[in-house]
C-alpha cells in the first residue's frame, strides 16, 4: 500500500490471528496485528475490551496498557480503548455475545477500578443508560473527556435523552445487540434515530450485521455529518474459516467468513476490515468516496478529539509521542483505487 494509512476504527477486539482480549497477550503478537492493520490502511484503532469478571477485565486492560507503553507500533496504532462492558442490559436480547453472567449495573467503584487498569488509555465507554442509577458514571466520564456510548441497551427516548443531557454522545452498532423482534415502532432504533441530531451513531458496515439496504436507509436518514462505521472485528479478520476466541470466547468463522458464537446462533464480532468495509459501502450502499472518507476516517477522529482532553492528561506523564488522533493521516485522500 503506497498512500498514508487513513481509517480510523473505534471497534476492534483482535486482528490477523490475534486476540487483544487475552491476558498472555504477546508484544510480537500485538506488534504484529498493529503491522497489519496499517498495512490495510488503518492509521488508528480503538483496541476493544468486552465483558467478563473485574478482576480479568482489568487484567487484560493492564496488559495492553503495558504494552502500549512498551512497543511504539502499538503506541501508534492504538489510539486507546474502547471498553464495551460490563455494564450492560441484562434484558433477553440485548447482552449479544456479552457473557451475561458478568454483567451488571454501572457501579462507579467498579468503573474507577476499570479506568485505573487502563492507565488512562480508555477513550470511550459503551454502557446501558438505563443501568446506571442517577447517570453516575455517564456524568463522571463525561467530566473526564472520556466518551460515553448507549449500547447493549434498551432505554426509554426520555432515559435516553436524560443521559445524553448528562453527557452521553454517541451510540454503539445501531441495529445489532438488539432482539431480533422488536415492537414495530417503539424500539430501541427508533428511539436512537429520533434523537440523532444529538448523538453520533456507530453501525457495523460489513453487511453481515445489518443489510446493506437497511445500512443504507440508516445513514441517509442520521446523516454523514456524525455516523460512523466500525468493523468489530475479533482475530478472524484479515484470516480464513476456523475456530479463533474472544477472551475465554470461542467464534466459529465459516465458508462465508461470518463469525458466529460457539453455538452458531449470535454474530461475534466481524471478519472485516477497513478496505473491505470502504468496498461495500461504495459498492452495495452507493456511497461516495466523500461520505466514506466520513464514516471511516473524519467523523471517528472528531469523535477522538471530542474525548482527546482527558487523554491528554492522563498520557501526558507517559511522554506518548503520537497524537492520539492519528494526525499523519488527517490529510490523505480517499481514492476509489485504495480499495479492493
Ligand atoms: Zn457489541
Amino acid at each position: 500500500m503506497n498512500d498514508q494509512p487513513q481509517y480510523i476504527d473505534l471497534q476492534v477486539n483482535g486482528y490477523a490471528g490475534v486476540d487483544f482480549n487475552r491476558e498472555d497477550l504477546t508484544e510480537q503478537d500485538f506488534g504484529r496485528a498493529c503491522v497489519r492493520l496499517r498495512e490495510d490502511g488503518v492509521a488508528g484503532v480503538l483496541v476493544t475490551i468486552v465483558t467478563d469478571e473485574l478482576p480479568r477485565m482489568e487484567a487484560r486492560l493492564r496488559r495492553i496498557r503495558d504494552l502500549h507503553r512498551r512497543d511504539s507500533i502499538v503506541r501508534e496504532t492504538v489510539f486507546g480503548i474502547h471498553l464495551e462492558g460490563p455494564f450492560l442490559s441484562n434484558e433477553p436480547g440485548y447482552a449479544g455475545a456479552h457473557p451475561m453472567r458478568s454483567i451488571r449495573p454501572a457501579d462507579l467503584d467498579e468503573m474507577k477500578r476499570l479506568l485505573d487498569a487502563a492507565g488512562g488509555l480508555i477513550r470511550l465507554v459503551t454502557l446501558a443508560p438505563e443501568r446506571d442509577a442517577g447517570l453516575k458514571t455517564v456524568r463522571f466520564l463525561a467530566e473526564r473527556g472520556i466518551t460515553v456510548a448507549a449500547g447493549h441497551c434498551n432505554p426509554s427516548t426520555k432515559q435516553l435523552g436524560a443521559a445524553i443531557d448528562a453527557g452521553l454522545s454517541a451510540f454503539t452498532h445501531l441495529g445489532n445487540a438488539c432482539p431480533v423482534l422488536l415492537h414495530r415502532h417503539d424500539n430501541i432504533i427508533q428511539r436512537v434515530l429520533s434523537l440523532r441530531d444529538r448523538l453520533t451513531i456507530c453501525f457495523i458496515a460489513d453487511g453481515v450485521h445489518i443489510p446493506p439496504f437497511a445500512l443504507g436507509n440508516y445513514l441517509r436518514l442520521a446523516g454523514f455529518e456524525r455516523t460512523v462505521a466500525v468493523t468489530d472485528a475479533i482475530s478472524a479478520a484479515g484470516c480464513g474459516p476456523g475456530t479463533y476466541s474472544v477472551g475465554e470466547q470461542t467464534v466459529r468463522i465459516g465458508e462465508d467468513l461470518i463469525a458466529r458464537s460457539a453455538e452458531g446462533s449470535l454474530f461475534f464480532g466481524s471478519t472485516a476490515t477497513m478496505p473491505r468495509m470502504a468496498a461495500l459501502l461504495r459498492e452495495q450502499v452507493g456511497l461516495t468516496d466523500d461520505e466514506i472518507r466520513r464514516l471511516l476516517s473524519d467523523n471517528p477522529r472528531r469523535l477522538l478529539q471530542r474525548s482527546s482532553a482527558g487523554f491528554s492528561r492522563a498520557d501526558a506523564a507517559e511522554n506518548c509521542s503520537n497524537s492520539p488522533v492519528g494526525s499523519r493521516a488527517g490529510s490523505a485522500n480517499f481514492k476509489s483505487s485504495r480499495t479492493p
